[in-house]
């Protein structure tokens, strides 16, 4: 076990970051995790490694029974970043790397609607938990505070305007190398918030002790520093 000073004291040894897409959890995730050298888990590259599996093969994907099938049957692994080409880890699905294919706009355009299935959920969801369980992580997603971890030590809810959000995507994609439309992401940005909170199971929505950060005046660094004071302050243990 490391002897990390900054390494905090919690109730349970777990931060939840949830948030609409694009509003910076990822990031605020790993920096954070990084600083602990505790696990970083992204639990949407499930919820993408599912619908990009199932356009594969060619799913309709609205055939919920089908597309539930997959997410039982698929075996999706995270393990540490093999290659130096901006990944935070390695997506594996069913033995191949898909950790880039999964961030397409097709991926982007599809994924919220994979995420309202019920049995997709279920299915997935149980194994962000038992990860989650083991302590020493950072996860980050929709429903981590509410329903995948509700014990977790720290809960934040980061939040963007839809406007920022897309500038931010934007760019990202830009800085691949790939082209792209503000307006087009603009639309699917808020689309998936609209699908993501108004859902059935598990719908998007901070924890009713969840500390809510609006990041839209902020920069990475200054949510990052904010986590970290959060952390020295959040009840111990006991
Ligand atoms: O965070 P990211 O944008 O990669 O997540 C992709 C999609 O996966 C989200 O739009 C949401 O529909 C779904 N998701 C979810 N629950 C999570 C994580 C992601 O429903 N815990």
């Amino acid at each position: 076990m490391s002897q990390n000073p900054l390494r905090p004291v919690l109730s349970h040894p777990s931060i939840a970051i949830d948030g609409p897409a694009a509003s910076g959890k990822s990031t605020l995730g790993k920096k954070v995790a990084d600083q602990l050298d505790w696990l970083f888990f992204d639990t949407g590259v499930m919820y993408r490694a599912v619908t990009w599996l199932a356009l594969q093969a060619g799913l309709d994907l609205n055939d919920q029974g089908a597309v539930t099938a997959l997410a039982e049957s698929c075996v999706i692994d995270v393990l540490p970043a093999s290659q130096e080409d901006g990944r935070t880890s390695d997506l594996l699905a069913d033995g191949q790397d898909i950790t880039w294919q999964i961030r397409r706009p097709e991926v982007d355009a599809n994924v919220s609607q994979v995420s309202t299935y019920a049995g997709v959920r279920a299915a997935l969801s149980a194994q962000q938990r038992r990860i989650g369980l083991r302590g020493q992580v950072v996860m980050v997603g929709r429903d981590i505070g509410t329903v995948v971890l509700p014990e977790a030590g720290l809960k934040i809810y980061l939040d963007a305007s839809p406007e920022e959000r897309a500038r931010r995507r934007y760019r990202e994609v830009i800085g691949r190398g790939e082209s792209a439309d503000y307006e087009h992401i603009l639309q699917i940005v808020m689309k998936r918030d609209q699908i993501d909170s108004t859902r059935a199971v598990a719908p998007l929505k901070a924890a009713e002790d969840a500390i809510v950060i609006d990041s839209d005046q902020l920069s990475i660094e200054q949510v990052v520093e904010k986590t970290l004071t959060l952390l020295s302050e959040a009840p111990p243990a006991g």
